[in-house]
């Protein structure tokens, strides 16, 4: 048997799997341990067992966890307004712009093509996931050059820069200062970060 993980339901989750509301299906998604398949509340396939579900806030932690999308109710992000999509791939990428994530890590999860993905995220926002995650690595950096006195190297690695000259020409492209620079000008409360 698989080990009994206790999985916490709201009720008015429960229900509205139950009921297949449609009304939850902006709110979460659920999996059903058993089939590893994944719905929407309101999809009208048959009403698994309790201990079997697991809540997932967003279809891309349920693909994480090894879940597919229902063929019936398809709950994966290319069914969502692009706005939406978009919105969660970015919520992903601010959870793990330190790992190393490519365009195809990033198609894979979102359930996309690589070329679907990078031309309606850039439609929406202007810029390309792949400038997206190095702006999100930038700040962090700039942020934990101000307040650790780790190397600028150990920066660069933990923000997820695995070149570290590069990181080092592109801090310096987008703020005209080399990281350390950039530190020497942060007093030491860090308060030129917000
Ligand atoms: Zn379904």
């Amino acid at each position: 048997m698989k080990s009994q993980k206790v999985s916490i339901i709201p009720a008015d989750y429960w229900q509205a799997i139950t009921e297949n509301d449609p009304a939850f299906d902006d709110q979460f998604f659920y999996g059903v341990q058993t089939t590893g398949i994944f719905c929407r509340p309101s999809c009208k396939s048959r009403v698994p067992s309790k201990e079997n579900v697991h809540i997932f806030k967003n279809a891309f932690l349920a693909i994480e966890q090894g879940y597919r999308p229902c063929k019936r109710c398809k709950p994966d992000g290319l069914q969502l307004p692009t706005e939406e999509w978009v919105q969660q791939i970015t919520e992903w990428m601010d959870a793990h712009f330190t790992e190393n994530v490519t365009l195809d890590k990033l198609a894979e999860v979102t359930h996309s093509s690589p070329f679907h993905l990078q031309r309606s995220f850039k439609q929406l926002t202007g810029i390309s996931p792949f400038t997206y995650l190095q702006q999100k690595r930038l700040e962090k950096a700039a942020q934990e050059l101000a307040t650790t006195d780790q190397t600028v190297a150990a920066v660069g690695r933990a923000v997820g820069f695995s070149n570290i000259p590069y990181f080092i020409t592109l801090f310096k492209k987008k703020t005209g200062q080399t990281p350390a620079q950039y530190r020497k000008g942060v007093d030491c409360s860090g308060s030129k970060i917000d």
